[in-house]
């Protein structure tokens, strides 16, 4: 037997298909009021719905929102003025430098000192170096945190609390209980 609440959820999740949380919420409210988390795990448990783990989600230390962004700063002075500075590699010469102002704008190898023609096979990108406005420092990688849309609080990601997030939908013997009782 179930309870109203049960049935109920039963019956809503039916209509429903497939109940995903909503992750713009705080974890205890992933779901609309129909679906209290009781409910959902004892209908689990009787087998007439079926539990999946949809998310391993980093969740916010502070407040549990899954709102999480990344967010880079500079290693030096944690400031977020930062650009993105292409790596050449001249092919002749092994050399390799950065080119703030693009490739199209490099005239002369920094290493050979031999001249660059526009659109020379010469030349290839080879990745991208960091640049931060503020403290003028370069940099290979940004130290990532993660910014929290609902707190808004930074934390770096080895603190945030990585937790499942399910999904649910009716099990044919959940379909068959709602046949049944109609
Ligand atoms: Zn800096
Ligand atoms: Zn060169
Ligand atoms: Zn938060």
């Amino acid at each position: 037997m179930l309870t109203t609440q049960e049935y109920r959820a039963l019956d809503a999740l039916s209509d429903l298909g497939v109940l995903v949380p909503d992750l713009k919420k705080t974890a205890a409210d992933f779901y609309p009021v129909t679906f209290r988390p009781q409910d959902l795990d004892s209908l689990t448990a009787k087998g007439l719905v079926a539990r999946k783990a949809m998310m391993f989600a980093p969740a916010c230390p502070n407040c549990t929102a899954l709102m999480l962004t990344p967010n880079g700063s500079c290693p030096t002075c944690r400031e977020h003025s930062l650009t993105t500075i292409p790596l050449l590699h001249h092919i002749p010469c092994a050399g390799i430098f950065d080119a703030p102002e693009g490739i199209e704008q490099v005239e002369q190898c920094p290493k050979c000192r031999s001249q660059i023609q526009p659109d020379s096979e010469l030349l290839e990108t080879a990745g991208e170096m960091h640049y931060c406005q503020t403290c003028e420092t370069r940099f290979p990688d940004p130290v990532i945190s993660m910014y929290c849309h609902q707190c808004k609080n930074h934390c770096p990601l080895h603190d945030a609390r990585f937790s499942q997030v399910h999904s649910y939908a009716i099990t044919e013997a959940g379909k068959n209980l709602l046949k049944r009782s109609t």
